[in-house]
């Protein structure tokens, strides 16, 4: 979505800003963000699930998208909007940049005369895996003496950003790890590969997902493209056990209890160091 956006604003003048669910707009940001035509899109940042679209004169937009916020971009040729649209910038070569919400979850805040870095770096506290890099060490100092399980310590955006439902378990499966796992009796060995796994999926599924209009879950033409997500009941892609479904951290987890055992095999290198 930050790539869209970059690639399709970055260095247009706004021309006009149609806004038509008011309360998209947080805080009395819609009143800031109808000073805005006449401002150049500058650059488009994000850090974990939040995106920061900067424009000149030292005004920022600080998006966060819910479940099904996303940025879309409509053509001078064609006068009809996507559905479910919120807000419509207009951008100088005619075209238009639309941010589009059917269950209105996602939201738009307009600041002025803050960093977008150092903005993001406060609403974002986590380490973000693509852009500070993790490994096997930072994720062991946010797992050390926790008792929940590792599902609901991988969706704690105050730890790792940028981890949602869907990755939390898709990366579980990746390394062999049950979500159930209290985060503590995780090895050093097991965090290591549980870093590497979140940085390759969350990498794959930037490419994988990479289009004009990104689909969401829910929407047609996702497919099945998931190790285990929404897999219950069906044969594990390596061994064929039916996936299996449960309820952690108040979200549906999928997972395979064979690939994924709730104890874990123990590794002589980890006794060794702890
Ligand atoms: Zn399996």
């Amino acid at each position: 979505m930050r790539r869209n956006v970059e690639r399709w604003a970055v260095g247009q003048r706004v021309t006009r800003l149609d806004c038509l669910r008011p309360t998209t707009f947080r805080d009395g940001s819609l009143e800031a963000a109808q000073r805005l035509p006449g401002a150049r899109v500058e650059q488009v940042l994000r850090r974990g699930k939040v995106m920061w679209i900067e424009v000149s004169r030292g005004h920022g937009w600080l998006v966060r998208f819910g479940m099904t916020g996303k940025w879309l971009h409509v053509a001078p040729a064609h006068d009809e909007l996507p559905p479910h649209v919120r807000a419509v910038l207009a951008l100088e070569d005619g075209t238009r940049l639309v941010f589009a919400d059917c269950r209105n979850l996602g939201s738009i805040r307009v600041y002025h005369g803050v960093s977008g870095e150092y903005l993001l770096q406060q609403v974002v506290p986590g380490i973000d895996p693509l852009l500070d890099g993790l490994s096997g060490r930072n994720l062991a100092a946010c797992t050390a003496g926790r008792r929940s399980p590792i599902k609901a310590l991988l969706l704690d955006q105050a730890a790792i950003a940028g981890i949602g439902n869907i990755y939390a378990s898709e990366v579980l499966f990746a390394a062999g790890i049950h979500p159930r796992r209290p985060g503590r009796t995780l090895s050093p060995t097991e965090c290591a590969r549980l870093a590497g796994q979140i940085q390759r999926v969350l990498t794959w599924a930037i490419d994988f997902f990479a289009a004009d209009d990104i689909r969401l879950q829910g929407e047609e033409g996702v497919g099945d493209p998931f190790q285990v997500y929404r897999r219950h009941g069906l044969p594990c892609r390596r061994c064929r056990t039916p996936i299996e479904r449960e309820r952690i951290a108040s979200r549906s987890t999928f997972y395979c209890p064979r690939c994924q055992p709730l104890r874990a095999a123990i590794d002589p290198e980890d006794s060794a160091c702890q």
